[in-house]
């Protein structure tokens, strides 16, 4: 299986006639800031829009420049004073938030085909454990930063049900399947036309039960996707878990995603391009950042202001 981009342009062409038709009936029958049922949306085409308006998911890939659901200014205006909200009531300074680590249980949920297709050993996903622990630890490159955060594995389960492999009905599987509280990541290995979809810190309050990531089994070290096989996907999902917007949010303005130490960048990077610069602010473009689209090869590091950010969401919400 060979994914050239985070998300594959015969995606695109399956999407977009769908979405274009669920925006228009979400037009019409509701104003934007009325709830989508998740259910209501065919999985794959609910990552791509309910994001704008009331959506809990977001997905890794997109030449199209969005991979995460859209959040828009004004809700990123809304969630950062929910969560300043969230530390004050928790009596927790920012500053002190913001350095507190964390310890995250890990679950992951093997969803085979019905034949046992789809499996990955239990050797393969305590790499991917290890893969992760690395990254946020910032062991990858001596300008990372470490975020304190360290993952354990808390659980393999494995099942056996071509759609739930094929990642249909994931609310469902999601809800049967879901293990452990706020702060622990749940991992559904499945088989689909994304890397990874994750869902935000600041949803689990109204969607814990469908909370944490889905990703490409094909991505766990180890596994047949081309440039993707290192296991970052992972730690990219992982990072939105954690409250990250990638480093191309906002495009080239000075807000961008809410973390001042990522430079701007005007759309997602493909590959590993040295020496990008597709804004005119200050800074070439983030490409070794985790939460660009770059190769797992060209993947290094998250920065201080990212920590930071991680670290305030996960006290505030998980
Ligand atoms: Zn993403």
């Amino acid at each position: 299986m060979t994914l050239s981009h985070r998300l594959p342009a015969a995606l695109l062409a399956l999407a977009t006639p769908a979405l274009a038709g669920v925006l228009v009936g979400t037009a019409l029958a509701a104003p934007a800031s009325a709830q989508v049922p998740l259910d209501t949306l065919t999985p794959r085409v609910a990552e791509c829009v309910e994001g704008g308006h009331d959506g809990t998911e977001a997905a890794r890939g997109g030449p199209r420049g969005t991979d995460h659901r859209e959040v828009t200014r004004r809700e990123q205006r809304r969630i950062e004073r929910d969560m300043a909200r969230r530390l004050e009531a928790r009596g927790t300074r920012p500053a002190t938030a913001a350095r507190a680590g964390g310890t995250v249980p890990v679950y992951v949920h093997v969803m085979r085909d019905s034949a046992g297709g789809g499996d990955v050993s239990d050797s393969r996903i305590q790499q991917q454990v290890d893969v992760l622990n690395r990254s946020f630890a910032g062991q990858k490159s001596a300008s990372a930063t470490d975020t304190g955060f360290r993952f354990t594995l808390a659980g393999i389960d494995r099942y056996s049900n071509t759609s739930w492999h094929q990642d249909k009905q994931s609310s469902t599987y999601r809800r049967q399947t879901r293990q452990g509280g706020a702060d622990a990541l749940n991992i559904w290995l499945v088989d689909f036309a994304y890397l990874g979809v994750a869902t935000f810190p600041w949803d689990y309050a109204r969607n814990g039960a469908i909370d944490g990531i889905r990703v490409n089994y094909t991505t766990v070290p180890g596994g047949s996707a081309t440039n993707y096989a290192a296991g970052e996907t992972t730690t990219h999902e992982a990072g939105h878990w954690l409250g990250l917007y990638h480093t191309f949010q906002g495009g080239c303005t000075s807000s961008n995603d809410l973390v001042a130490d990522t430079p701007a960048q005007s759309s997602s990077t493909t590959g590993c391009p040295a020496g990008r610069d597709s804004c005119s602010l200050p800074g070439l473009d983030p490409i070794h950042n985790f939460m660009d689209y770059s190769y797992d090869d060209c993947y290094l590091e998250f920065t201080p202001g990212q920590s930071s950010r991680a670290n305030q969401a996960f006290a505030a919400y998980r």
